[in-house]
């Protein structure tokens, strides 16, 4: 492979490279550097105008990371070392300026197309290469075609009744203008309560004239504990990053904590309640997966985690009818099986005057209006409506670019019979076509950058292992991919999660294949899969 400039064919309209990479997140950015580094010609195409992948489309009012910033970024010490969060949970525009100084130390823009969307991608056998067209009309190809899409690129919209009559302003959280939106004395309302419904509601709390969060299923949210990190804390904490970069692939979901040893079951009632209050305090995810072994697994001990988070967030509602939609006496799932997501004040707001929840199990949205929604119950009369209704995730980035492999089938028809991806990466049929925090990988149980380094490590390897021997063409066996898929279901199985109606399994769009879309195996078994097929000269894999 050469390191030349892009080559030029026919007519100037291809351009040749070694690898497209598709998708300026963490992910993408860590290709991009990994691979040019090793002598390859490399392009990002990013469909958006800026880098950061999902803190370019999510800028809604309160954006910000449900991971401690210190762990949410890139492990290299060139570039800690001179950067800073000036938070504990950084928000989306300091996680910008994060991706900009990444992009002056790196020079990564200089090989990113922006306002690049591929469309499609078309394996030619003849020459073991991708033909990639886009939605600015270049066509470009190249050998590898590695997808860094993240799971979150394609925006749910439900299919509301009316939702076009709204003479409002009315935007997809993740689809939020650019330029900002004023709320201030606005009459909003926001449908959904997952990650982005919880931080948008907070902060149109604080500045709206009223308020209506309609609310299909609670989420079971967890105190952020969010803080500023002055000068000296930083230096402190800075001290330790070698040993917690090196800690974040060691544990289950790549942070550097880790689930506890011990059975919520096999202590005592009074230590059960004194762990479940000591991971109160600490906050963050650590009631979740930092908890006791089984919390995910067995039903008395989820049972516990959810009784103790119940009353720990009643107690601080108000009113007893709200408190009941908001934190259910009986639990609508179990505790954590749905993503938990972080808050400050999500609660409190409920007890303002300008807040209004409506519970939509109770009372359903009939039709949306010119002036706002009407549900079986009411109409609410609306300025703003926030959709925060999340992602056809994990899948739906992948399976909205028209990808056809080898047997003339698109990757969505061939994953509409099952998800199928040899270690969450390959797809028998489609050669040369790799993704990183794709389906079938701990993508959402893990830290965003821990996985982008350790799949983004092991692709450059194999891209390595075939350059080094004159190879031009992977591809997962059939065999394989079953064997993978059946590992990630079987593991599925053993927990807790298939009892929700969660994105994890596609169960939040409709007619989607109902299936556990990640490994939830933990990262470092994970990784020691990965591992060891590397080391077998890339079991399950064709090369030629
Ligand atoms: C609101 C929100 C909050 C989150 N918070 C956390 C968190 O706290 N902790 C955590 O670990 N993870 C979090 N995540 C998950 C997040 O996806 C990862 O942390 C991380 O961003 C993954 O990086 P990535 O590079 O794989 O994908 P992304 O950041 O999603 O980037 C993918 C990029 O691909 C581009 N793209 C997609 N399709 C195309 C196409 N066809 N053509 C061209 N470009 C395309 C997109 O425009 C996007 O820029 C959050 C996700 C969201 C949406």
């Amino acid at each position: 492979m050469s390191t030349t400039e892009a080559k030029r064919t026919n007519n100037g309209a291809i351009e040749d490279l070694d690898v497209i990479v598709v998708g300026a997140g963490f992910a993408g950015l860590y290709l991009l550097d990994r691979l040019r580094s090793m002598g390859m010609e490399v392009q990002v195409f990013e469909a958006g105008d800026g880098l950061g992948g999902v803190w370019y489309w999510n800028c809604y009012p309160g954006a910000r990371v449900d991971s401690p910033g210190p762990i949410y970024q890139y492990s290299r010490d060139d570039l800690w070392r001179k950067w800073q969060f000036s938070e504990l949970y950084p928000s989306w525009q300091e996680l910008r300026d994060y991706f900009r100084y990444v992009d002056e130390k790196l020079g990564l823009s200089r090989d990113i197309r922006f306002n690049r969307r591929v469309n499609e991608a078309q394996f030619d056998p003849a020459h073991n290469h991708w033909i990639v067209r886009s939605s600015d009309g270049s066509v470009a190809s190249a050998r590898y075609l590695v997808l860094c899409t993240g799971l979150s690129a394609k925006p749910y919209i439900p299919d509301l009744p009316g939702l076009g009559d709204f003479a409002g302003e009315r935007h997809h959280t993740a689809l939020w203008p650019q330029h900002g939106l004023d709320m201030v004395a606005k009459r909003v309302g926001v449908i959904g309560t997952g990650a982005s419904g919880v931080q948008v509601a907070q902060e149109a709390a604080g500045v709206a004239a009223h308020l209506t969060v309609f609310q299909r299923t609670p989420n079971l949210a967890l105190p952020m504990r969010q803080r500023k990190l002055d000068e000296d804390t930083i230096r402190r904490m800075k001290e330790k990053y070698p040993e917690m970069f090196d800690r974040r692939t060691k544990t289950f979901a790549g942070f550097d904590y880790d689930v506890l040893a011990k059975s919520a079951l096999e202590v005592s009632d009074d230590e059960r309640q004194a762990t479940f209050e000591r991971l109160w305090e600490i906050g963050g995810f650590a009631p979740w997966i930092g908890s006791f072994n089984d919390i995910l697994l067995n039903e008395e001990a989820n049972r516990a985690a959810y009784k103790f988070w119940r009353d720990k967030t009643r107690a601080r509602i108000n009113d007893p009818a709200v408190a009941e939609i908001l934190a259910p006496t009986e639990p609508i799932h179990p505790f954590g099986v749905k993503r938990p997501s972080l808050e400050q004040n999500f609660y409190e707001i409920f007890n303002q005057p300008n807040v209004k929840l409506v519970d939509l199990r109770s009372t359903p949205i009939e039709r949306v209006t010119s002036s706002g929604i009407k549900t079986a119950a009411r109409e609410y009369e609306l300025d703003i409506l926030v959709l925060a209704t999340g992602f056809d995730a994990v899948t739906g980035g992948l399976t909205s670019i028209d990808i056809r492999g080898t047997q003339g089938e698109t990757l969505k028809e061939k994953w509409a019979k099952g998800v199928r991806a040899h270690l969450g990466m390959a797809v028998a049929g489609f050669p040369n076509l790799l993704f990183v925090y794709g389906p079938q990988s701990p993508n959402a149980f893990c830290n965003g950058p821990t996985c982008a380094e350790v799949q983004g490590d092991w692709v450059a390897r194999l891209l390595d292992y075939l350059r080094q021997r004159n190879l031009t063409r992977v591809e997962a066996t059939v065999s394989a991919e079953e064997t993978w898929r059946a590992h990630v279901l079987a593991v599925a199985d053993t927990t807790l999660f298939p009892r929700a109606d969660s994105w994890y399994l596609g169960a939040n769009i409709p007619g989607k294949r109902r299936e556990m879309l990640i490994f939830a195996g933990g990262l470092p078994a994970y990784i020691a899969k990965c591992n060891e097929n590397a080391e077998r000269g890339y079991e399950g894999f064709a090369i030629s």
